[in-house]
C-alpha cells in the first residue's frame, strides 16, 4: 500500500530501492505536495492491497477498550477496491481512496459512547484482518494490559494539549 505521507522511495537503474536518501527536505516536501494535488483531482487513487483472502479477526478483549478507547479506529488505512465499490465505507475525498476521519481524528462510523463501529457487517477489509494484539502501536504488552505509550499523541485534542497543534489530519498507518 502507498501512503505518499509516509514514504517515497527512489528506485535505481538496476530497480533496487534506495530510501529516498537522495531526495533534500524540499524534495520531499514538493513531490508530496505533488503526490497530495494529484490525489485531490483523482488523478492518482491508492486502494488497499488485502487480497479478499485474509481470515476475519475475533477474539475478546476482556474489557481492554476501556483503555484503549479503540484508537485503531483513528489510524489512516486504504480501502481496497471491494471496499470501495460496495461504497458503505466512507473515504476522504482529499486523498482517495483512504478511510474518512472526523474532526477529531476518528473514523466516521465508529460510534463515539459506544466505541462500537456503526458499519460492522461492511467493515473495510482492513478492519477485518486488523489485530491489535500484535501491534506495537497500540500495545507494548497485550497479556498485562501495557498501552503503548503515547498511543493517543496522533490526536487533534492530544496535539492540542501538548501544544503541537490540532489541525494535522495525518496519522498513524493501520497496517
Ligand atoms: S470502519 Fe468500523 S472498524 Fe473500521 S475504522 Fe471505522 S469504526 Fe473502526
Amino acid at each position: 500500500m502507498l501512503d505518499p505521507k509516509d514514504r517515497i522511495v527512489e528506485e535505481n537503474a538496476n530497480g533496487e530501492e534506495s530510501d529516498g536518501e537522495h531526495f533534500t527536505d524540499e524534495q520531499h516536501a514538493y513531490i508530496r505536495s505533488m503526490v497530495e494535488k494529484l490525489m485531490e483531482k483523482r488523478i492518482l487513487v491508492v486502494y488497499g492491497d488485502e487480497d479478499g483472502n485474509g481470515s476475519e479477526v475475533s477474539y475478546d478483549d476482556d474489557g481492554r477498550k476501556k483503555q484503549c478507547k479503540a484508537v485503531c479506529c483513528s489510524f489512516v488505512f486504504a480501502l481496497t477496491k471491494r471496499d470501495v465499490e460496495r461504497g458503505v465505507a466512507r473515504w476522504n475525498p482529499k486523498r482517495p481512496y483512504f478511510i474518512a476521519r472526523d474532526e477529531d481524528g476518528y473514523c466516521p462510523h465508529l460510534d463515539r459512547k459506544t466505541l462500537l463501529c456503526t458499519i460492522w457487517d461492511d467493515r473495510p477489509e482492513r478492519c477485518r484482518n486488523y489485530d491489535c494484539r500484535s501491534d506495537g502501536a497500540v500495545w507494548e504488552d497485550w497479556e498485562k494490559r501495557i498501552l503503548k505509550k503515547g498511543v493517543f499523541d496522533h490526536l487533534p485534542e492530544a496535539k492540542k494539549d501538548n501544544g503541537s497543534g490540532g489541525d494535522d489530519v495525518e496519522g498513524k498507518d493501520r497496517s
